[in-house]
């Protein structure tokens, strides 16, 4: 999710699906999406790094990982990849994640070897301290650290003050003990840097890792793709998922192939704030918890139609939703897709995150199996004939 996003809450059932005796047919809870299969290809993409921009690593990936799920394939200029079923069906509808992982860029290096930085996306100054990194240069990946003063030193200065940590006075340090090295190393002015820190999981179901935001979207998408073939359904429409680049900086990739694919209907996913930790305002931010479903909002890009379909198919089939609004724009590829062409009926459902844009951005298993549902069974319930008109 890019920077910009604000929500704000209406809270629904988050009623666990076996309790809930709504229904009198029985709907049998599906087998989870995160096989040791899965979860290692998860495990992968997380660690590998997908720098906004410079993507292509994450992408041969992801696309190797669905080709087998999917009819064709095809990448775009900027390295956006898309897997296709039923490519020449003239229906289209999308499901879309972001690929791109906020990063930093070598701005400048001074004479002592140390390398300065610029943003690429959204990534937070305030956790850059003591951090080890990869910076990305022409002989490939070089460690290197966020350098910071000791405890002991840093009051040392002519304010007396904790320094604080701002793009301007964040340094790394390679170990190269000049600018020579710092070259000799392949590191230059606009090589990009990753966090090192990758996948892991802590109790209870949770999973941890940097750009969750939205890789978990693309690891989403394909395991619709997956069931879609192992329980042999046919779709009436073609279905293109679509892993964009260059979310973080402006929903761009989404642009490009909404324009280029020119589709129906399309369900965007993405993350969305967890307002249960500590200094989060829930009349600001809304009421969302990881485990507690996904997280679908009203807003005006948002196609009220299309909406109201994905909550019918969550209550159908017991899963549970966190609806949240939001004000202008969702600041998610929804809104390229929404207002690409001549206007997309558009959908989004997220999924709660716990520690946005740090490098241990935290979701829940659960969210995970039932946002992969909830896509899946709306694509069932989807055709051509689908009346989305709103009067
Ligand atoms: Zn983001």
């Amino acid at each position: 999710m890019s920077k910009e996003k604000k929500g704000k809450e209406k809270e629904k059932l988050v009623v666990k699906a076996e309790t809930k005796p709504k229904t009198t047919k029985a709907v049998s809870k599906p087998t989870s999406v995160l096989t040791e299969e899965a979860v290692s290809f998860l495990r992968t993409y997380i660690n590998t790094p997908s720098a906004v921009g410079f993507e292509s690593g994450g992408q041969k990936l992801w696309l190797n990982y669905i080709k087998p799920f999917v009819d064709t394939h095809f990448v775009d200029p900027y390295g956006t990849a898309v897997g296709v079923i039923n490519p020449d069906a003239p229906f289209k509808v999308v499901i879309e994640a972001h690929c791109d992982e906020i990063s930093w860029f070598v701005n400048y290096i001074n004479n002592e070897g140390l390398i300065y930085v610029k943003r690429n996306g959204g990534v937070d100054h305030q956790i850059a301290p003591a951090k080890r990194v990869l910076i990305h240069g022409k002989k490939g990946a070089v460690k290197a650290v966020f350098g910071w003063p000791a405890i002991h030193t840093r009051l040392s200065n002519p304010d007396n003050k904790e320094p604080v940590a701002k793009v301007d006075n964040l340094f790394l340090d390679c170990g190269a003990r000049n600018k020579k090295e710092v070259e000799e190393l392949g590191i230059h002015i606009g090589s990009v840097i990753t966090y090192e820190e990758g996948f892991d999981e802590l109790a209870n179901g949770y999973y941890i890792g940097r750009a969750m935001d939205n890789r978990i979207g693309g690891f989403m998408i394909a395991e619709v793709a997956r069931m879609l073939m192992n329980n042999k359904k046919q779709l009436p429409f073609g279905l293109y998922i679509v892993n964009a680049v260059q979310e973080e900086i402006g929903l761009r990739g989404a642009e490009m192939i909404a324009r280029r694919i020119k589709p129906n209907i399309a369900i965007i996913t993405d993350v969305t704030h967890d307002t249960q930790t500590p200094m989060i305002n829930k009349i600001i931010e809304g009421d969302v918890a990881c485990g507690k479903g996904p997280s679908p909002c009203y807003g005006p890009a948002v196609h009220n139609k299309l909406l109201k379909i994905v909550e019918d198919v969550a209550e159908k089939n017991n899963i549970p939703l966190q609806m949240r609004t939001v004000s202008r724009s969702t600041g998610t590829d929804t809104d390229s897709f929404a207002y690409a062409n001549d206007g997309c009926p558009s959908v989004l459902i997220s999924i709660p995150l716990r520690y946005m844009h740090t490098t241990v951005e935290m979701l829940h298993k659960e969210d995970i199996d039932s946002t992969v549902q909830l896509m899946y069974e709306t694509l069932l319930t989807l055709s051509p004939d689908t009346n989305l008109s709103y009067i």
